[in-house]
């Protein structure tokens, strides 16, 4: 082999193999060793003023130091979301199979847009597809598609839904869903022209009140306005609530809604027994979205929208709709029976993202996912023991789908603004130790301590060890 000109952009095999061996050895240190390591180190302004200020890199450096730079200064200064002790947000505890599919897909950097383009890579995607909607427990026919994640699965849901019942004429358009609705899923509905389109109805116990919507609709209707969907949730990122799915679905059969779900967190839940039984009436969603990079534990990014009848992502996004001068995709025309998956959602050139998802499901087997599945319900019940044997401890809501939230109330119970600031100062001194992050939220306008325990490689030892924390910290308070 000669040796590599500048204007190649190339290593040899022999440096790639290196770099290769490097770079793997730092991810599986990374992978077997966090719990040896801080979750979270909190970076202080201008800490990263290192990073900032460089200068544009005009000359070549060794890429193997440039592995051990990124180890040493970038990569520690971040929260690490699958680390076991990881409890706040949505954790996002990822696997080795996923991080290969990923790398995969990348090296041989396949699009499974177009079937002349990919026809490979999108079988994978559309049969990976089939197999989520079947886990869910939607009808035969079902499909859809990968997307970035929840926010732009969202945002193609709400936009076939709009096309199916309203022929993209946003004018006098009216959807309707709680206001624990995901903010990220409200923006989607604004970038497509229906900020004035959304009725945010307060929840009942965080959940849509069924007869709230249909005076709601029933009235928007008598007005001359156009009602077509109603957007449930199936685990709240806040306290992971589930709207009424059974009789919304009802309702919208009544009114000719289309019935999209949001389960970016919680849809996954139905792939276990449990989930199944607390999610009933999913199924009957039009349109559902789950993101695997949440509780089906692959690396950002990738979302997923599934739809009962797929012919629907086609009739709103399909090119053909948009060609104008698009002769340089005549190639890529689909015979009757290949299909084009961008013609399902709104990117053209995607990753080949179901690869990495295909990779963990077949080489960990699906049951393995639903005993993932199932130990962070198990571990939400745990922590929710501990909760119910404690006097200091109340309640807020939960467990459900894998959240719960509760407050440190002290027997000399201070007022509310007080304990508010117990559970902010609570969290702080937990979070200070690096063991473990948790986060804090609103529950009926009481601040309390929120726990996501959807990471399968979290012990209830972990938890054990966690409420000690807390316990100490609110006592510390005294
Ligand atoms: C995370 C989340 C979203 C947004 O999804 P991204 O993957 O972050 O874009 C939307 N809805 C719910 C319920 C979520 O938990």
């Amino acid at each position: 082999m000669t040796t590599p000109a500048p204007h190649e952009l190339r290593l040899t095999a022999e440096q790639m193999r290196a770099l290769g061996h490097q770079v793997v050895d730092l991810v599986v240190d990374h992978l077997s060793g966090q719990r040896d390591r801080p979750v979270h180190r909190r970076v202080a302004a201008g800490e990263v003023d290192h990073l900032l200020d460089e200068a544009i890199p005009e000359h070549p450096a060794d890429p193997g130091g440039l592995v051990d730079f990124l180890a040493a200064e970038v990569l520690p200064r971040s929260l690490h979301l699958g680390h076991p002790g990881c409890l706040a947000f949505i954790p996002s505890a990822n696997n080795f199979l996923g991080v290969l599919g990923d790398f995969i897909a990348s090296g041989f950097n396949v699009s499974p847009g177009a079937w002349f383009v990919g026809a490979g890579p999108a079988a994978i995607e559309q049969v990976t597809a089939r197999w989520l909607a079947e886990l869910l427990g939607m009808p035969a026919g079902s499909g859809g598609v990968f997307t970035p994640g929840g926010t732009v699965a969202n945002l193609a849901a709400v936009a076939a839904a709009r096309h199916d019942r309203l022929g993209d004429d946003p004018a006098a358009a009216v959807l309707y869903c709680s206001d624990q609705t995901h903010p990220a899923v409200l923006r989607a509905c604004h970038v497509l022209g229906l900020r004035d389109a959304l009725r945010l109805l307060p929840g009942t116990g965080h959940r849509l009140d069924p007869d709230l919507v249909r005076r709601e609709v029933e009235a928007d209707r008598r007005a001359g306005r156009r009602p077509f969907l109603v957007l449930a949730n199936a685990g709240t990122t806040g306290t992971g609530s589930i709207d009424p799915l059974p009789e919304l679905a009802d309702l919208c059969r009544e009114h000719d809604l289309w019935l999209h779900v949001d389960g970016a967190h919680g849809a996954a839940a139905a792939m276990t027994s449990r989930g199944r039984a607390a999610l009933t009436g999913l199924a009957e969603a039009d349109s559902i979205v789950v993101d695997p990079h949440k509780w089906l534990f692959q690396p950002y990014e990738i979302g997923c929208l599934l739809v009962r009848d797929p012919t629907t992502l086609y009739r709103t996004f399909a090119l053909e709709r948009f060609r104008a001068h698009a002769g340089y995709l005549d190639l890529t025309r689909p015979s009757p029976d290949e299909v084009n998956l961008s013609d399902h959602g709104v990117q053209l050139t995607t990753s080949a993202r179901a690869l990495k998802l295909w990779l963990s499901f077949k080489g960990f087997g699906v049951t393995a996912f639903r005993a993932a599945i199932d130990r962070g319900l198990d571990l939400t019940e745990h922590a929710a023991g501990l909760v119910g044997r404690s006097a200091e401890l109340e309640l807020l809501a939960g467990p459900s789908l894998g959240i719960l939230c509760f407050r440190y109330r002290p027997p000399s119970a201070p007022d509310t603004a007080d304990l508010d600031a117990v559970q902010h100062r609570i969290t702080e001194a937990v979070n200070a130790s690096g063991r473990f992050m948790i986060a804090t939220t609103t529950v009926h306008d009481q601040r309390a301590l929120r726990l996501c325990t959807t990471n399968p490689r979290t012990t209830p030892a972990d938890l054990d060890a966690l409420f000690t924390d807390i316990m100490r910290a609110g006592q510390a308070l005294e």
